[in-house]
């Protein structure tokens, strides 16, 4: 699993293993350093693509600033905010995966079970990919409501596991592949089912949830009518929870999973940006909607800051490396932010009013 994921840093317990004990922040300002380099990757790619110029400037300057507390918690900053922003999309993560365990320890009362879902469609063309995303997003919400199939449907008697799924998690991935030039977008769902789901009559199996996904989709796509969609379907065990959040949360973020080099940036941002545009990556549906209701959590809101109301150190970005603002350059910390910042949310001194 990638480190990206782990309760690392600005979501940490106060007693995780990967930033305890370190008192200069290093292995923390480390991962800073490592997503910051990321992120110059994918400007460079969009410097060369007109309509990205804005963003490429947006990127080079994400993270200039960091406010950090005592306990590593970032209280200000000037990240970008923008979704293909490899330094955002970690931070995103990491707030993703905390919160969706509170959301999960808020349900942990009503003895859920869980289930790890994957829906996926065949492979498509670049040009077609906003339109797939779309029939993805349609068609999975039908399934998850019921509304999949008309009363008197031969399928609808099937869809039965609907009683027993009582909340979604839905986060959309995409992969490209590099040989055939398409895309496989697809969505990660973490499911809590009741517990009895795995032994009572609601109880589907992967090949039932095929056959009810794929319906009568497959000549749409010219699959002979018998073929179905891919579907993989796995219990969540006691102890793997916090494993399939933070698979659940990466997905979630960093929706384009790809080893790509300066090239494959360059044809693939675009793409991804308008199939992307304006799209919520997270759903949530039943009990977790509901959880998430209860606590206040918006999943898609990029909000980070925790204010702890303790001592804070700041540092600043340059050379390829964090340095710490000295003594006599806190009175002006200002200056050091360099970036802009998009949609005025990532002011610090916004977020760090008491
Ligand atoms: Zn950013």
């Amino acid at each position: 699993m990638e480190n990206t994921v782990k309760p690392a840093s600005g979501l940490k317990k106060r007693d995780d293993p990967v930033y305890s004990g370190d008192p200069d922040f290093k292995a923390l300002l480390g991962s800073f350093e490592q997503h910051k380099a990321y992120a110059a990757l994918v400007a460079s790619a969009m410097a060369e693509i007109p309509e990205f110029s804005k963003k490429e400037i947006s990127l080079e300057n994400c993270g200039t600033y960091l406010e950090l507390d005592g306990d590593g918690i970032l209280v200000a900053s000037n990240l970008c905010r923008e979704r293909l922003c490899p330094l955002c999309q970690w931070r995103r993560s990491l707030r993703v995966y905390g919160q969706t365990q509170k959301i999960l320890d808020r349900l942990e009362p009503d003895g859920y079970a869980y289930l790890h879902l994957v829906l996926t469609i065949p492979n498509c063309k670049a040009a077609d990919l906003y339109e797939q995303i779309g029939f993805l997003f349609r068609r999975s919400s039908a399934l998850f409501s019921d509304r999949l199939y008309p009363k008197g449907d031969q399928l609808a008697r099937h869809c039965h596991f609907k009683r027993a799924f009582r909340g979604v998690l839905r986060a959309l991935e995409v992969t490209y592949n590099r040989e055939r030039d398409d895309y496989h977008p697809h969505l990660h769902c973490l499911v809590a089912v009741r517990p009895s789901y795995f032994t009572g009559r609601d109880y589907v199996s992967r090949d039932l949830m095929r056959l009810l996904w794929t319906g009568y989709a497959a000549p749409l796509y010219d699959l002979d009518r018998l073929t179905l969609f891919q579907v993989y379907m796995a219990r969540i065990r006691e102890g793997e929870r916090n494993n399939a959040v933070a698979e659940v949360a990466k997905y979630a973020v960093k929706p384009f999973h790809m080893e790509l080099d300066l090239d494959g940036y360059r044809r693939v941002l675009p793409v991804l940006h308008r199939a992307l545009r304006g799209r919520r990556l997270l759903q949530l549906y039943g009990c977790i909607a509901q959880a998430a209701r209860e606590l206040r959590i918006d999943l898609n809101n990029d909000e980070e800051a925790a204010l702890t109301g303790g001592a804070t150190r700041k540092f600043y970005f340059a050379y390829g490396h964090y340095h710490e603002v000295k003594d006599d350059e806190k009175e002006e910390p200002e200056n050091r932010k360099t970036g802009p910042a998009p949609r005025g949310e990532a002011l610090g001194p916004v977020l760090a009013e008491p």
